[in-house]
């Protein structure tokens, strides 16, 4: 099998005990069968800690959280799994985190995170878009897949990757459209000629945004099941004061000039991981608004953040995205209430997506 990855991803390191975060920390951490039978086989004090600290029912195994904390997680914030038995006995989850991983047939799509600040460090340091390489991998061919459609939407990614790159917003928007079109009836031909470039640009009205949008989105967001108690009231602050937010913009594009390179990044790497996946859930539109909503909540993060330390940073950058992340991206339900919320037609700010990155990236 082949492996399918952006070249940084080889460069990806854990800092451990440096990191300022943890994902030790604030998470259900699930075991796999596996490494859990192997944990019931340890003996001696240790065996009878693994024994304890593992809550197993009809649903599985996890770590019995301490508060908020992996009950492994010293207080020099190491692994004590790690410590006493070594990288190889831990769980595939903690192997592989913040590694993401999708399966297409013969071929494993992975990338890293953006929940994790190493890898958003990794992702935002980076002088251009990513180039992505195959490795070959010792793992069996995953179950079959309609190999014409992955074909023709990795083409379809590919040209949703230049609109992006040329801030054409609305080409894109309306890529999304014609290409969920294709894809409801698998119409891989059509998705193909769509992905050369044969697209009929859907109108979208040239008017200034209603801040009604934004409110609607941050409203909603906030709604959502938090996994940081305090995101719902610093989206509900942004709401509050959304006027002096948006008037921030300005001044924290002129303080981090690299602010347009980052929001490529971010869009790019949300484009990269879920694009594909409409391969099995058939939704390839919200694949193409999710990663410029992100672009926006990320951006009013940055813009609420320049207005309160009065500058304006790549470490803060790392923060935003990750937040986003987290919040977002790293619960499978806010994700899907998120996509499923792109549908409503009275989720404002779809119509208005186009106005707006247009307004902030004039
Ligand atoms: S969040 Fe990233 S850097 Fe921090 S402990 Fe987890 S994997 Fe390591």
């Amino acid at each position: 099998m082949k492996q399918y990855r952006p070249s940084y991803y080889k460069d990806f390191r854990c800092i451990a005990g440096a990191c300022s975060d943890n994902c030790c920390i604030g998470w259900e951490i699930d075991i796999d069968p596996q490494t859990d039978a192997f944990y019931q086989s340890v003996g001696g004090d240790f065996g009878c800690r693994l024994k304890q600290d593992i809550l197993r029912d009809e649903h599985g195994s996890q770590f019995i959280l301490k508060g908020e904390r992996c009950p492994f997680l010293n207080e020099q914030n190491l692994c004590d799994i790690y410590i006493h038995l070594g990288e190889q006995a831990l769980c595939e989850i903690c192997t592989q985190h913040p590694r993401y991983h999708e399966w297409y047939g013969s071929i494993k799509e992975s990338g890293v995170g953006l929940c994790c600040e190493a890898a958003g460090r990794l992702i935002f340091s980076q002088d251009s878009l990513p180039t992505y390489e195959y490795v070959n991998i010792d793992e069996e061919s995953s179950d079959d897949i309609d190999e014409e459609g992955f074909d023709a939407l990795r083409a379809a990614r590919n040209y949703a990757f230049e609109l992006a790159k040329q801030h054409d917003w609305s080409a894109l928007l309306s890529f999304g459209e014609e290409l969920q079109d294709a894809l409801e009836w698998e119409d891989w031909e059509e998705i193909r000629r769509l992905a050369a470039g044969e697209i009929t640009l859907i109108p979208t009205p040239n008017t200034s945004v209603s801040p009604n949008a934004l409110n609607q989105l941050l409203t909603f967001l906030s709604e959502l099941e938090p996994i940081d108690p305090q995101w719902p009231a610093l989206l509900q602050n942004i709401c509050d004061k959304l006027p002096d937010v948006l008037a921030a913009l300005p001044a924290y594009k002129s303080a981090y000039p690299r602010w347009s390179d980052d929001m490529d990044q971010l869009i790019h790497y949300f484009l990269y991981r879920y694009f594909c996946k409409s391969l099995f859930d058939e939704d390839v539109r919200s694949k193409t608004i999710l990663p410029l909503v992100a672009c926006i909540v990320v951006l009013l993060l940055n813009a609420e953040t320049f207005l309160r330390k009065g500058s304006f940073a790549l470490e803060d950058q790392i923060f935003t995205a990750k937040q986003f992340s987290k919040e977002i991206e790293y619960c499978t339900e806010n994700l899907e209430a998120l996509c499923e919320a792109f549908w409503d037609p009275d989720f404002l700010l779809v119509r208005q997506l186009n106005a707006l990155l247009l307004q902030i990236f004039a």
